[in-house]
């Protein structure tokens, strides 16, 4: 059922019940050309995009719970692609021009709002580090402003500009940067990935992976064994697990990241806030609660909850910079498990066994990454070639020394 102003009206007038469910709950088969593992994002992207692009639809996507349930329906749902290095602004510019034309490509409502992204620099060293990394974006066709302290205070006059403590200076404002709804995205995938005949599968857990003479064969489930050519792994935090059981070490570390909305408040905040002398970022629902988050907590977790210490880091974060959020009622708070690589950047690529491919290592910001993710891994299972914007992405980097280390931290990113 293709959705459309004509089909919303004509539900209208007929009492709503017309419209049909937006995919099926297949029941897994015996057997398929691709098995997806993991129902987030990424997964459903790739099987769309497998479909497509590709002509490949004898695929399952299989997830342990309900679709949405990791990651991607826990996310703080900012999109952007402000990045330093040229392999990283290649790569998440291709995702937010897939962004710009989503919601017509999926005919799906995704909520995809460009109100602009803009993180804050406090001292003249993050001023000239901010200088580079908009220069570098420019030079790379994307949108930057460097703004000083004046532009920035009246862009947004409610922050607290002169704390002695973290004096705001201005600005580095990606325009085209914002949020996109995270649930809808979920949705708006399977259901065009189902439309063209892949099988969305739930409540279904991959146990084990067969292998046999160093080739992928199949999968044991809680629903029963699946033969399949090509598995590929989309589980976000429980990759390290999942990998184990093809006998994969990976250069992942699991951390449960928060995430926090206020009560809802008239608007108040029109564009995506990043404080640049602690970790804190926020933003404005639709719905209008304020939604925000900081670091991960500082030990690994596979528990989809975080602890208390994170909440007060984030909480004086928040008050640095905008202290009248002090007033304010938190409604919710959750957690959920990222897949922190070593060198902070993603890994879409092969593994050492045949038909078994990796998609892992989305740190804090897999979620604007969805649709070039989901392009690029659906362009490696089709060809066994690497996409263009994302043939850096190399499982065997950490072994090369080929790093992509984005925030020139070192080895141990989650540790910053
Ligand atoms: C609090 C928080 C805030 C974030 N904010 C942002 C943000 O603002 N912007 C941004 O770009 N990114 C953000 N991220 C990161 C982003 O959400 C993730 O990088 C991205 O969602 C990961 O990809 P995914 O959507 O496919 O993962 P997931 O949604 O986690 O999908 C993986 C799926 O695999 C399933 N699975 C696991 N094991 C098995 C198994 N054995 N069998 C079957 N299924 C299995 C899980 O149930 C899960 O549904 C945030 C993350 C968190 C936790």
């Amino acid at each position: 059922m293709r959705y459309s102003a004509l089909s919303l009206a004509w539900n209208a007038i007929t009492g709503h019940m017309s419209w049909t469910p937006a995919w099926r709950d297949a029941a897994p088969r015996e057997s398929y050309d691709v098995v997806i593992i993991g129902g987030g994002g990424h997964g459903l992207a790739t099987a769309y995009y497998l479909a497509k692009e590709h002509g490949i639809t004898n695929v399952a996507v299989l997830e342990k719970s309900w679709i949405g349930s990791g990651n991607a329906g826990r996310n703080t749902t900012i999109i952007r692609s402000n990045y330093l290095l040229p392999r990283n602004i290649l790569f998440y510019e291709w995702s937010m021009k897939l962004w710009e034309g989503l919601e017509q490509d999926l005919n799906y409502n995704t909520m995809v709002s460009q109100r602009g992204v803009l993180n804050l620099y406090h001292s003249d060293v993050q001023r000239d580090v901010f200088a580079r990394r908009g220069n570098a974006m420019r030079l790379h066709g994307v949108d930057a402003e460097l703004l000083n302290r004046d532009k920035v205070r009246a862009l947004v006059p409610y922050l607290d500009f002169d704390n002695a403590r973290f004096p705001i200076h201005g600005g580095l404002l990606q325009p085209r940067g914002g949020t996109a709804r995270h649930d809808a995205v979920v949705w708006g995938y399977a259901r065009a990935a189902n439309a063209l005949g892949v099988d969305i599968v739930q409540n279904c857990e991959v146990s084990g992976i067969r292998i046999s003479n160093g080739r992928v064969a199949g999968l044991e489930t809680t629903r029963g064994s699946i033969r399949a050519d090509k598995v590929a792994l989309a589980v976000a935090g429980n990759s390290s697990r999942l990998a184990a059981m093809a006998g994969l070490r990976l250069p992942i570390e699991s951390h449960v990241m928060q995430a926090f909305v206020s009560e809802g408040v008239k608007p108040l905040i029109d564009h995506v806030i990043t404080f640049g002398a602690g970790h804190f970022y926020i933003s404005q629902s639709d719905k209008g609660g304020l939604v925000f988050g900081g670091d991960i907590d500082g030990y690994n977790s596979y528990a989809q909850r975080g602890n208390l210490p994170t909440v007060e880091d984030v909480c004086e974060g928040g008050m640095a910079v905008m202290p009248m959020i002090g007033r304010l009622r938190i409604l919710r708070s959750w957690g959920g498990v990222v897949d922190m690589s070593m060198d902070g950047s993603p890994i879409i690529d092969h593994t050492p066994i045949d038909g078994l491919y990796l998609n892992a290592g989305w740190c804090y910001g897999g979620f604007k990454a969805t649709p070039a993710s989901g392009w690029c891994f659906a362009h490696l299972i089709a060809r066994d070639e690497p996409h263009v914007v994302a043939a850096a992405y190399r499982l065997d980097r950490f072994a090369t020394g080929h790093l992509i280390d984005e925030k020139g931290v070192g080895a141990q990113p989650n540790l910053h």
